[in-house]
C-alpha cells in the first residue's frame, strides 16, 4: 500500500492519442511514496510542486511549496525531477521526466533567463519575449550559426534557417518552415528574423534598394499595414491611436516599403485615395426617404462624405447615391429600379466598402507576388509560412470556421510528419513500433471538406437554395451528422453547432455563415466602379464576361478549400521544419509567464502530442558508426577484437546496463534519457 505505479494519462484535449499500457512505463517506473517530490494540479498556476506527506488508499496529501495541503488522486500526480538542471534543458526530449508540468517548468525557467527558444526534437518553440533582447540577432550570432551544425549551438531560429538552407543547397531538397501560434505570439516577428537570416545566408547583407531579399522583407509591412486590425489579442492596428506608435513614421515606413516592392508613386497615390474613400464611405448615414421603404442621405455631413467618396473614387456622385440607395430588379417582363430602406442602404454601403477593400488587398498581394516572383533562376524553394493559430472565442463565426479548418489541415500535416516520419524510420530499421497507436484527425477534416456531404458542400447547397435560412442550414447539419463523433448539436439552439476539433470543442453560430459564404459584387456597384475615371479604380473592377449571370454565386468556402489544397500540395513536396510560437501572457508584457495560457497553446499546437509520441518511442537514434565514434571510449576493449558494428554497439549498451533500446539495421535507437545517461558515463571517462 502507499505505492503506485505511475501511469501516463491522456485526457481531455489530448485524447487524440491512445496508448496501451506499455506507454506508462517509459522512464516513469518510479513509485510515488511519502516524501516523494511531485507536481499536483492547481487552478491558478496549472501545476504546483510539493512533497507527499500522507497516502491513504489512492489519495495522497501533498504539501505544496506555498504551504498548503492538497489532496489528490495518485494517478493525477506527476513525479518532479529533483536533479533537473536549474537552468533547464535546451531540448525537451532531454528531460528525464517528460510530462506536462516538466515541459512547462522548463519553458518557464528558460524564459526567466531570457532563453526564449527551446527544442522539442526538431521542433523549435519560441516564447515571445515582448522586449528587444540585446544581441539575440546580432551579426556575430548570425555568423556563429552559419558555421555550426544543427543542435551544436543553443536553440535558435537561426539554427532552423541554417539547416533548411544548407539542406536545400547541399542536397537539393525543397523546404518549408511553418511558423504557427496564436495571434500576438510572435509569428510575424519570427518570420522576419528568419527571412533576414536566409537573405544573409545567401550572401546578401540587408542593404538598400529593390533586391529580392528586400522585397520579401518589405512585403511584410505593406501587407500588415493593409491587412491588420487591432484585435483583443493583438496590438497591430490599422482602426486609430496606439501608445508608442507614431502614425507619421508608420506612414513613411509604409510608403518606403511600397517603393521597395515596386508599387509606383501613381499607384501609391491611388491606393491612399481608395483607402480615404472607404473611410468617408463608412461615415455616410441614411434616413427614411420620401416614398415608403426608400432612403435618402441623413444630413449635410452625409452629403459631404458622399461627395468626398465619389471625388476620391473619381466616379459620379449621383451614380454612387443610386448604387447605395437603389437596386435594379430584372424580371422576365421588365427592369425595375427598386428603392432600399435605410437599413438596406446601410447594408449596401458596408458591402461596397468591403468589396473595394478586398479588391485592393488582392491587388496588393498580386503585385507583391509578381515583383518577388521575378527571380526565375532559382529551382529550389524555401517556403516560409506565417499562419494564424486555432481560434475559439465566445462567439465563433465563419471566419473561425475557416481558420480552424486550416489548422486541422496543418495539424494533420504536422501529425503525419511527426508520427509517420517516426514510424517510417522504425519500419525502415525493422524495429518494433507497434505500441504507438495513432489516431489522426482525418475524421474532422472529412466532416468539413468532404465532397459531397461535408459542411462546406452543405453550406454551398444552402446558399444556392433561395429559401435557406441559418435554421434550415443547421437543421440539415443536425440531420446529416446526427451520429458523427466530431459533431455535436448543443442543447436549446436552432442554429449553433459544435465541432470537436483536435484542440478542443468550438461552438459556432451559423447565423452569418450563408451571407459570409456568398461572394458576389452587386451589379450596380460593379458598373459604377468600372466607370471610374481613375484607371486604378476601374482596373480593380474589370468588366464581367457577358455570360456570367449576376445571380451566380461563388462560394468563399469552396475557394478557401481550393487554396488550402494548393498550399498542402506545396507543403507536400517540401520538407517541413516547425516553429511553434507561444504567447506567454495576454498582457503583452515581458517577463510574465502565465502557465495555464501557455499550456493551452502547447496543447493546441500539438507540441505535447509530438513530445509524447517521440518519447513513447525512441527519441534518439544514431548510426552504428556515429554511436561508436561517440561511445567506444566506454568499452575500449572492443578495439582489440573484430566485431560487427551492431554487436559492438550492443556490447557498450549492455556493459552500461541499459535496457529497452533497440538495434536496427543501421542505427541504434535509444529510449528517452538514455543518451544523457551514456553521455554522463562518457564525461566521467574523459
Ligand atoms: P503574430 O504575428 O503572431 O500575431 P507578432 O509577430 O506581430 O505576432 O508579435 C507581436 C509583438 O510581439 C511584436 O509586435 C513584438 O513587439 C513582440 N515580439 C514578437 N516576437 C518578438 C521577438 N523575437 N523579440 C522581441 N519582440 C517580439
Ligand atoms: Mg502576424
Amino acid at each position: 500500500r502507499g505505492s503506485y505505479i505511475y501511469r501516463y494519462s491522456s485526457h481531455g484535449l489530448l485524447a487524440s492519442l491512445r496508448y496501451n499500457a506499455r506507454m506508462g512505463s517509459y522512464g516513469m517506473a518510479e513509485n510515488i511514496m511519502v516524501d516523494s517530490h511531485v507536481w499536483v494540479e492547481d487552478p491558478e498556476v496549472a501545476w504546483i510542486h510539493g512533497v507527499v506527506v500522507d497516502i491513504k488508499a489512492d489519495q495522497a496529501t501533498v504539501k505544496t511549496n506555498d504551504d498548503r495541503e492538497v489532496i489528490a488522486n495518485l494517478s493525477k500526480l506527476y513525479i518532479k525531477d529533483d536533479e533537473a538542471p536549474s537552468e533547464g534543458v535546451e531540448d525537451m526530449t532531454r528531460l528525464s521526466y517528460l510530462h506536462e508540468p516538466a515541459v512547462l517548468e522548463n519553458l518557464a525557467t528558460r524564459y526567466g533567463l531570457n532563453e526564449i527558444y527551446t527544442y522539442t526534437g526538431n521542433i523549435l518553440i519560441a516564447v515571445n519575449p515582448f522586449q528587444g533582447l540585446p544581441h539575440l540577432y546580432d551579426a556575430d550570432v548570425m555568423e556563429k550559426y552559419k558555421e555550426a551544425s544543427f543542435k551544436e549551438l543553443s536553440p535558435h531560429v537561426f539554427a532552423i534557417g541554417g539547416i533548411a538552407y544548407r539542406e536545400m543547397i547541399n542536397e537539393g531538397r525543397n523546404k518549408c518552415i511553418l511558423v504557427s501560434g496564436e495571434s500576438g505570439s510572435g509569428k510575424t516577428e519570427t518570420t522576419k528574423v528568419l527571412m533576414r537570416y536566409l537573405a544573409y545566408f545567401g550572401g546578401h547583407t540587408a542593404g538598400e534598394g529593390r533586391t529580392v531579399e528586400n522585397q520579401v522583407l518589405e512585403s511584410n509591412p505593406v501587407l500588415e499595414a493593409f491587412g491588420n486590425a487591432k484585435t483583443v489579442k493583438n496590438n497591430n492596428s490599422s482602426c486609430f491611436e496606439l501608445d508608442g506608435v507614431n502614425d507619421a513614421e508608420e506612414y513613411l515606413a509604409t510608403r518606403n516599403a511600397m517603393d521597395v516592392v515596386g508599387i509606383s508613386e501613381q499607384e501609391q497615390d491611388a491606393i491612399f485615395r481608395v483607402v480615404a474613400a472607404i473611410l468617408h464611405l463608412g461615415n455616410i448615414e441614411f434616413c427614411k426617404g420620401e416614398d415608403a421603404d426608400s432612403s435618402s442621405l441623413k444630413d449635410e455631413q452625409s452629403k459631404f462624405h458622399l461627395q468626398m467618396t465619389s471625388e476620391l473614387l473619381m466616379c459620379d456622385s449621383h451614380s454612387l447615391e443610386d448604387a447605395l440607395c437603389k437596386r435594379i430588379m430584372v424580371t422576365p417582363e421588365e427592369v425595375i429600379k427598386r428603392s432600399l430602406d435605410p437599413l438596406g442602404a446601410a447594408v449596401s454601403r458596408d458591402g461596397l466598402a468591403k468589396t473595394i477593400y478586398s479588391r485592393l488587398f488582392d491587388w496588393l498581394v498580386n503585385k507583391i507576388n509578381i515583383s518577388i516572383g521575378q527571380d526565375s533562376n532559382s529551382r529550389r524553394l524555401i517556403g516560409v509560412l506565417d499562419i494564424y493559430g486555432f481560434e475559439s472565442f465566445k462567439a465563433n463565426s465563419f471566419e473561425q470556421f475557416c481558420i480552424n479548418y486550416t489548422n486541422e489541415k496543418l495539424q494533420q500535416h504536422f501529425n503525419q510528419h511527426v508520427f509517420k516520419m517516426e514510424q517510417g524510420e522504425y519500419e525502415k530499421e525493422e524495429i518494433d513500433w507497434s505500441y504507438v497507436e495513432f489516431v489522426d484527425n482525418q475524421e474532422v477534416v472529412d466532416l468539413i471538406e468532404k465532397k459531397p456531404g461535408g459542411i462546406i458542400a452543405l453550406l454551398d447547397e444552402a446558399c444556392m437554395l433561395p429559401k435557406s435560412t441559418p435554421e434550415t442550414f443547421s437543421e440539415k447539419l443536425y440531420q446529416t451528422f446526427r451520429d458523427h463523433k466530431r459533431f455535436i448539436k448543443p442543447k436549446l439552439t436552432r442554429s449553433d453547432f459544435t465541432l470537436v476539433h483536435y484542440a478542443g470543442d468550438v461552438r459556432y453560430q451559423s447565423d452569418q455563415f450563408l451571407d459570409k459564404n456568398k461572394d458576389y459584387v452587386v451589379a450596380e456597384h460593379q458598373d459604377m466602379l468600372n466607370a471610374s475615371k481613375c484607371s486604378f479604380v476601374s482596373g480593380l473592377f474589370p468588366p464581367l464576361p457577358k455570360e456570367s449571370s449576376k445571380s451566380k454565386f461563388s462560394s468563399i468556402g469552396a475557394r478557401f478549400k481550393l487554396q488550402l489544397q494548393q498550399l498542402m500540395e506545396t507543403l507536400n513536396y517540401t520538407e517541413p521544419h516547425y516553429i511553434r510560437c507561444v504567447k506567454p501572457n495576454n498582457l503583452l508584457q515581458p517577463t510574465v509567464f502565465d502557465n495555464a495560457n501557455v499550456l493551452h497553446q502547447l496543447r493546441s499546437g500539438g507540441v505535447l502530442e509530438a513530445i509524447r509520441v517521440k518519447c513513447a518511442g525512441y527519441p534518439t537514434n544514431r548510426t552504428f558508426i556515429e554511436f561508436l565514434n561517440r561511445f567506444i571510449i566506454l568499452a575500449p576493449e572492443i578495439l582489440k577484437g573484430e566485431y560487427e558494428a551492431d554487436v559492438a554497439c550492443k556490447w557498450i549498451l549492455e556493459k552500461k546496463g541499459l535496457t529497452g533500446y533497440q538495434i536496427g539495421k543501421s542505427k541504434v535507437f535509444l529510449r528517452a534519457g538514455q543518451m544523457a545517461e551514456l553521455d554522463a558515463h562518457r564525461t566521467r571517462v574523459l
